[in-house]
């Protein structure tokens, strides 16, 4: 299967050849809600191609029809899904590869970014009937288990925890707050329940009964947290033997991450994070941003130590392993400015893969100038 990654090179090829230090970045729209159409919400969003991504900004909403002074921004990415995708389609790309990696011993991990409200939770847990990348993925790995159960003994372990303002807890069994600890595999949340997953069945309800768990905003009681992250981790572990019957055993882990919204922590440069850390915004969101920029400019130290979410995430940032992106967005134009950061941030994150080769691009088209792309652009927004 061939991804465009505009070198025509395999998905699993470039996993292999990068050792892991690169980062795969997808941007996924969501469709607009029924009460953004109500409210006279505008589509500022269009993907085109599975790959391109282009931002419209109406600069004065009556001019909307004069077609006066109006941008449009391109952005690209490995891939794009228009909100037309499946969440099946959003989980092959994004993380299928992943899971034969974590299945020989390797770590991966996969992220959603974005402002509240822009799709993540629905693109990692999603609903009962429409089930998101944390289940379909549970899904794929007892399928790839089962397939190779005469090879050796796999077994898969659940832990689903949270990071609420520096505070880590256990979404499987809330209580006290975790402490996390160094030890020979690295940071561990001690106490940490790790449940034994033999199904499939059981899991998007224990997947739904933890995410119940997450930190409410106190304000708005029944609305899980902005600024809660969720990780869901899988291990799995391999054990066979080998002919001289030495038992081996290869442990793989997948993180699947909800992060906080972003809406409150931006920072694509290290001055804007230098005057928000100040500010006490969601530490583990700049923090990441940080371990981020730190990766993108090669630098040796990256500040894993700054926030629980990078300590917890120390060994599935780096080092050998995968990493996913996956930017989730809203159509709507009251959105624009949020949308329009993650879609900076995530050009931005793009980079530790294609540092040198390749152009950061981005279009300004001026309506009156050069009319004929934006009006292209114009009239398939139109069609939403
Ligand atoms: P976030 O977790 O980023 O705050 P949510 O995932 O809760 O946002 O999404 C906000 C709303 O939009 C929810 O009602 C969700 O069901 C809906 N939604 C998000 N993405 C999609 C999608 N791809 N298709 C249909 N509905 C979606
Ligand atoms: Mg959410």
């Amino acid at each position: 299967r061939k991804l465009s990654m505009g070198n025509g090179a395999e998905k699993g090829e470039n996993f292999e050849a990068c050792g892991g230090s690169r980062i795969m970045v997808f941007v996924r729209l969501r469709p607009m809600g029924k009460k953004e159409r109500e409210n006279g919400s505008r589509c500022c969003v269009k993907v085109l191609n599975k790959r391109d991504v282009y931002l419209t900004e109406f600069t004065n909403d009556n001019d909307y029809l004069r077609l006066k002074r109006l941008r449009v921004r391109h952005f690209t990415f490995d891939s794009s899904f228009p909100e037309t995708t499946t969440q099946r389609e959003v989980y092959s790309t994004t993380t299928g590869d992943l899971l034969e990696a974590v299945l020989e011993g390797r770590n991966g991990s996969v992220f959603c970014y974005g402002a509240t409200g822009a799709g993540k939770t629905y693109t990692m847990l999603g609903t009962m009937e429409n089930p998101g990348v944390m289940v379909l993925a549970i899904k794929d790995l007892f399928a790839k288990v089962r397939e190779r159960s005469l090879d050796g003994n796999h077994t898969v372990h659940l832990s689903y925890l949270e990071v609420y303002n520096e505070t880590v807890r256990d979404l499987l069994s809330p209580g006290r707050p975790l402490i996390l600890r160094e030890d020979k595999q690295g940071i561990v949340a001690a106490g940490l329940t790790q449940y034994r997953a033999y199904s499939t069945d059981e899991v998007m309800a224990l997947l739904q009964r933890g995410n119940q768990n997450r930190t409410t905003e106190p304000t708005r009681c029944n609305e899980t947290s902005s600024r809660s992250h969720a990780i869901l981790q899988v291990v799995v572990e391999y054990k066979t033997r080998d002919g001289s019957k030495n038992i081996i055993s290869r442990v793989g882990k997948l993180s699947l991450i909800d992060l906080a919204g972003s809406e409150r922590a931006i920072a694509t440069d290290q001055r804007t994070l230098r005057s928000l850390e100040g500010a006490n915004i969601n530490r583990s969101l700049l923090a990441l941003s940080s371990c981020i920029n730190a990766l993108v400019e090669g630098k040796k130290h990256i500040p894993y130590r700054n926030s629980k979410l990078t300590q917890l995430l120390k060994d599935s940032l780096g080092g050998l392993c995968n990493t996913v992106m996956i930017a989730n967005i809203s159509p709507s134009n009251h959105s624009f400015g949020e949308t329009q950061n993650t879609l900076h941030w995530a050009d931005r994150a793009k980079e530790i893969r294609v540092k040198g080769c390749e152009v950061n691009e981005e279009v300004v088209v001026q309506v009156s100038e050069g009319p004929d792309q934006a009006k292209l652009v114009l009239e398939l927004q139109e069609e939403n």
